[in-house]
């Protein structure tokens, strides 16, 4: 299909090629479109569009999906640190592409999806002063993830007058998160019938406003973590909300920032956000068993 006009009755013929420098592709097919006359070629729109390293975009996700931070990864791959960043940024765009994409039959797979799980899992950007909530929905059934969104939020108990002290007011964006989270379980899962979450006060507004009187949401008290899990898993019997909070504690282990006791921080949210995006989409792929799950496209 013509990326100018976008017609799908458009004809698109092929018009020679042109050299590529760098990558395994030394030449790219190049298009015409019939009806607007514009060209394109292989390159227009994917994932590596005009980019320099074309053959790291591939091994940089991996390693980031691996627990490898971003300096890391510019160490074993040899390139700088910029060029991670760059990529991404691509790459958790696309993966945001990817997951917005996804129709309600996609994500049902073999069942429709009856229970959710959704809760907040907290980290910071720069400094313990400046916290980040990540609101995640996952299927209860197969640990897959519906949604999962970054959110700035301000800091709570002892540290709320300190880092007010310091950097001013800081906004709650964890509302509107969490009501776009939840309309994407809306959105996807039209069979629900059971949500449960922790016993956060602002959770029923939300559910009720989103989902109506009707739907049935269950409330759990909260647990103390155990180390193992690095504080997603709860100690002493069963956990009502282990799908949740194993996904969790697999976001903790895999992406490296949000691991604990390290010395790895976020430094720019929506770059956590990339980082966050992407894996949801690594996590559902590896779940489906995709055929290729180790490649972006
Ligand atoms: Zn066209």
């Amino acid at each position: 299909m013509c990326p100018h006009c976008k017609d799908p009755k458009s004809r698109v013929v092929k018009d020679g090629f042109f050299p590529r420098a760098v990558g395994h592709i030394k030449r790219v097919q190049r298009y015409r479109c019939r009806a607007c006359k514009r060209k394109f070629s292989a390159q227009t729109g994917a994932l590596t569009y005009r980019e320099r390293k074309p053959h790291l975009t591939q091994k940089i996700m991996r390693l980031l999906m691996e627990g490898v931070s971003q300096r890391g990864c510019a160490r074993s791959l040899r390139c700088t640190q910029t060029t991670v960043a760059n990529k991404l940024v691509r790459l958790g765009a696309r993966a945001q592409m990817h997951l917005l994409a996804r129709s309600s039959d996609d994500i049902a797979k073999s069942a429709p999806i009856e229970t959710v799980i959704f809760d907040e899992m907290e980290t910071f950007e720069h400094s313990k002063c400046k916290p980040v909530a990540i609101a995640i929905a996952v299927n209860a059934a197969n640990r897959c993830v519906i949604a999962a969104e970054v959110a700035v939020m301000p800091a709570k108990g002892k540290l709320a007058p300190i880092a007010r002290k310091r950097y001013g007011k800081r906004q709650d964006d964890r509302p509107e998160t969490m009501r776009r989270v939840l309309s994407e379980v809306h959105r996807l899962c039209p069979a629900v019938t059971l949500l449960k979450s922790d016993k956060c006060p602002r959770y029923p507004g939300y559910v009720r406003k989103i989902f109506g009187k009707q739907l049935k949401h269950e409330t759990y008290k909260g647990r103390k973590g155990c180390v193992v899990g690095q504080g997603e898993l709860k100690r002493g019997g069963r956990d009502p909300l282990f799908t949740l909070n194993h996904t969790c504690a697999m976001f903790r282990d895999r992406i490296k920032r949000l691991s604990r006791r390290t010395w790895c921080t976020t430094k720019r949210v929506d770059r956590l956000g990339c980082l966050v995006h992407l894996y949801a989409w690594w996590h559902n792929q590896l779940i489906f068993r995709a055929k290729n799950p180790l490649m972006m496209t």
